[in-house]
């Protein structure tokens, strides 16, 4: 197995001129064997400046072709390449780049203008710089030069940190090895179909396993191509859609969210795209109803970090009978559902989600502890809850810790959330849990309201009881501006638990 390590290289011997990425603002385009030849040239760079197998290489830009460079450049070298996120404020940043400790950190001169305090906080410290584009990095390419040396690899060597998008608690560095990398890759070809044919862009942050491994690795693993595109916007997406005759597409539910409510949407008609699919967290329902009224297919998928991060599969056709479904186990992993008795959950009986197979990271950097306790004879706890139904088909139920226990009944705030989500006057809902003397806990929704809409709490409860049972019914209703976000743009609870200026909880 050890000489899949760089398939890159193989995969370019296969099809070297046909169109591997395209830069989506200014339409530049790289065959296979450009991109080939980039890496090289980075590799033998990075070399020169001391880099060498094991030692971390970070990144700090927008989307942007230098990913792959970085990536494939640090899998030639055995060195490990850490994409950070470069929206994090400096001390999260610093926390980061201090619990990596690269050779070298590559920044992209965008940043400048994006994010000029983050910027700083590297120039401060003491690691190599690297320019990650501009005229500097353009000679590096053109220099054609290749590592002198290439060391032996195998597989199971670290060929990528990434870090957790710190939803619960501090952000993990999830160490990936060339085979969790490889084995997720083809894993996603095989169960999702894909094809050389594929394109897709890429909007989703390349810092995080949702826009580099979740589709464009395996694309580019099956001779596809990848449209690198920076931040979101209706009007462009449709447009790029169109120009560069994409062919489906992953997106954050947010996104969903802006396209479904734009006015490009109601005129668009998608005829090259097969599927678009939702990621990342949870995808409000109202959301498959706009793709169903325009006939176009839509599904979502679960991932997480440490698997690499693909699990499932769901046909579009199977997607729009079971609504909410994530779908049955992708080819070569494994995935079973355990109740509190550590035994496998019955039809319908909500549990953790157990994960096996060759897609699973490597280990969180320098966290041996929190790494053992992952792991049970191989299989990963995910730490979120789902639930099979009656024909084998998969729905997440939330994250185990956001669980609420209230008067000794559960309530799964998804289930909460995706109901008020349905609500005509409401944009976004977060449903937490506050300690109760009395309940134990006590079920809080949050409340964004579409402008000019206006609710209040008796017509919420009669909303409510209409489709869940009296104990999952919010005890109170507290109307914000907006819900706090995290870096990766997931709705955080911690905040809203604890920040109490996000309504007075
Ligand atoms: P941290 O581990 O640092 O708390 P995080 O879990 O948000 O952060 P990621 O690995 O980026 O970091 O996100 C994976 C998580 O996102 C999953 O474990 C799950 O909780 C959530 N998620 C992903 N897809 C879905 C989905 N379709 N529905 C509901 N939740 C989802
Ligand atoms: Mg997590």
């Amino acid at each position: 197995m050890d000489n899949t390590v760089n398939w890159f290289e193989k995969r370019c011997r296969l099809n070297p001129s046909h169109i591997a990425v395209v830069d989506g603002q200014t339409g530049e385009r790289w065959t296979y064997r450009d991109m080939d030849r980039r890496f090289l040239s980075i590799a033998a760079y990075l070399q020169s400046q001391g880099v060498e197998k094991g030692d971390r290489v970070a990144l700090l830009s927008p989307n942007d072709v230098c990913y792959f460079d970085m990536l494939f450049a640090c899998a030639k070298l055995g060195a490990i390449f850490v994409p950070l996120n470069w929206r994090l404020a400096a001390p999260e940043l610093d926390y980061i780049i201090h619990n990596c400790d690269p050779k070298v950190i590559a920044v992209h001169p965008d940043l400048d203008e994006i994010n000029g305090n983050v910027l700083t906080k590297v120039q401060e410290s003491h690691f190599k710089l690297m320019k990650a584009a501009g005229k500097e990095y353009d000679d590096i390419i053109r220099m054609t030069a290749a590592p002198t040396s290439n060391p032996a690899l195998k597989m199971d060597d670290p060929l990528s940190i990434i870090y957790t998008g710190g939803t619960t608690g501090k952000p993990k560095g999830v160490v990936l090895s060339h085979a969790s990398m490889f084995w997720n890759a083809i894993n996603t070809v095989v169960s999702w179909n894909l094809t050389s044919r594929d394109i897709t862009p890429t909007y989703m942050p390349m810092f995080h396993t949702g826009g580099l491994n979740a589709l464009s690795l395996p694309i580019l693993q099956i001779g596809g191509t990848v449209i690198v595109c920076k931040s979101f916007r209706p009007e462009t997406f449709v447009e790029i859609v169109r120009r560069e005759r994409c062919t489906l597409v992953l997106l954050v539910p947010t996104m969903y969210h802006m396209l479904t409510q734009s006015e490009v949407f109601a005129e668009a008609s998608f005829p090259t795209m097969h599927t678009f699919l939702s990621g990342g967290a949870p995808c409000p329902h109202t959301i498959y109803e706009a793709f169903a009224s325009k006939g176009l297919a839509f599904k979502e998928g679960y991932g997480m970090t440490e698997a690499g991060p693909n699990n499932f599969f769901i046909d579009p056709s199977e997607a729009a009978k079971h609504v909410g479904s994530v779908g049955m186990p992708m080819m070569l992993n494994d995935i079973k559902i355990v109740n509190n008795h550590g035994e496998t959950a019955v039809v319908g009986e909500v549990g953790e989600i157990l994960l096996k197979g060759g897609h699973l990271f490597h280990s969180y950097w320098n966290l041996p502890k929190e790494t053992e306790e992952a792991f049970s004879d191989r299989w990963f706890h995910t730490g979120d809850l789902g639930r099979r139904d009656d024909e084998g088909f998969f729905y997440i139920m939330g994250r185990k810790k956001d669980m609420i226990i209230t008067g000794g009944e559960n309530v799964y705030p998804l289930e909460v959330e995706h109901l008020l989500q349905q609500h005509p006057y409401i944009e976004e809902a977060a449903v937490v849990g506050i300690p109760d003397e009395k309940w134990g806990e006590q079920v809080i929704a949050v409340l964004v309201l579409k402008s000019g809409a206006h609710l209040d709490e008796e017509t919420l409860k009669q909303y409510c009881a209409a489709s869940i049972g009296k104990y999952k019914i919010p005890k109170r209703f507290v109307f914000a501006e907006e819900l706090p976000k995290t870096a990766v743009g997931k709705i955080d609870k911690i905040r809203i638990i604890h920040d109490h200026s996000y309504g007075k909880i």
